[in-house]
């Protein structure tokens, strides 16, 4: 037992005592070590509790420094993917023309690479730099496509008038029923190589000349001549300048005579069903000897510049693979 007396300063008041028992001072003991503990972790953990809070107030600001970044590299992204866009179809028409006017396309040293088609989302972290890449590499490529064709312009525009470059029968009036390329032959039931495009239309509707050039046969072939040219029923063959050939055949009536110099859009005969056809249909077909080849076809929906074509880069591609097929030669007579 312990005694502890309060003598307080003013003697008129009175002496306090106070009385603990060894057990209640070992509490207040334990209690006074426990309150030191407590302000001693205090004291140590409280500069690490602040440096916590700081940093979390830090992060949130990186947080929303990073969100800001990301969506200033989203905007770029999205501006970088429509300019690729308006890059890839300026490429295309490019190439387009590479084949209308018969450059060869390895002479821009990529070109005749396929194009691998940009992404429909946008690219996003370690996909952008390769996605990047791509398209700086199409930049370079149309580049050089655009040197080809500036180098050959005075060549290009001494011919444009003569580039078989529209569309033969009136836009709306038809339906493509047979592609260019290979396919079962609906006469034989065998594979063989469509040299040109069917264009499925009433019987009798008007078809013009695609250029300006001369008629070189205009009516049916003799079949004493050659089978092959006599299927194609009543025909007109136009030469366009010394590098193009066309051919229209299936006509019921041809509107032009051989020898006829006839300008672009000028009517040339009316759509019909004769030769080896099952029904009424515009067989045409585009020749050049521009590629170096014995006017060999090539596919007319490259030269039909004034529609657009679905899947422009397929066509193109398939008019690289189809490049040395077999095809029907074109009598001399059809030649000037
Ligand atoms: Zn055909």
């Amino acid at each position: 037992m312990i005694e502890i007396q309060v003598h307080p300063s003013d003697i008129r008041k009175k002496v306090r005592y106070y009385f603990f028992s060894s057990r209640q001072l070992k509490l207040m003991a334990l209690g006074a070590v426990g309150l030191l503990i407590f302000f001693a972790w205090g004291i140590l953990v409280a500069p690490q509790s602040y440096q916590h809070q700081v940093k979390k107030a830090k992060f949130r600001q990186e947080l929303k420094y990073n969100q800001a970044l990301t969506n200033t590299v989203q905007v770029l992204v999205g501006s970088l993917r429509s300019n690729a866009e308006a890059l890839d179809a300026n490429r295309r028409r490019l190439e387009n023309l590479f084949y209308v006017f018969g450059v060869p396309l390895t002479s821009a040293g990529q070109g005749g690479v396929a194009f691998t088609p940009i992404p429909a989302n946008l690219p996003s972290g370690r996909a952008l730099p390769a996605w990047y890449d791509r398209v700086q590499e199409k930049l370079t490529l149309s580049e050089k496509l655009v040197e080809e064709l500036e180098a050959r312009e005075a060549f290009f525009r001494s011919i444009t008038h003569a580039v078989p470059s529209v569309c033969p029968i009136p836009a709306g009036s038809f339906v493509v029923t047979s592609a260019f390329g290979y396919r079962i032959n609906p006469f034989t039931g065998k594979q063989d190589f469509h040299q040109g495009l069917d264009f499925a239309c009433p019987e009798g509707t008007p078809i013009w000349a695609a250029g300006d050039g001369t008629v070189t046969y205009a009516g049916r072939y003799p079949l004493s001549t050659s089978v092959a040219w006599w299927r194609y029923g009543n025909i007109v063959v136009i030469q366009h300048e010394k590098h193009f050939i066309t051919i229209a055949a299936h006509l019921s009536s041809v509107a032009v005579r051989t020898g006829e110099k006839v300008k672009r859009w000028q009517k040339v005969g009316l759509t019909g069903n004769t030769g080896w056809s099952t029904r009424p249909h515009l067989h045409y077909e585009v020749r050049t000897n521009l590629a170096g080849e014995n006017y060999a076809p090539i596919d007319p929906r490259i030269y039909i510049l004034d529609l657009a074509w679905r899947d422009m880069d397929k066509i193109l591609a398939q008019a690289r693979s189809t490049q040395g097929s077999q095809f029907e030669p074109l009598p001399s007579t059809f030649r000037r």
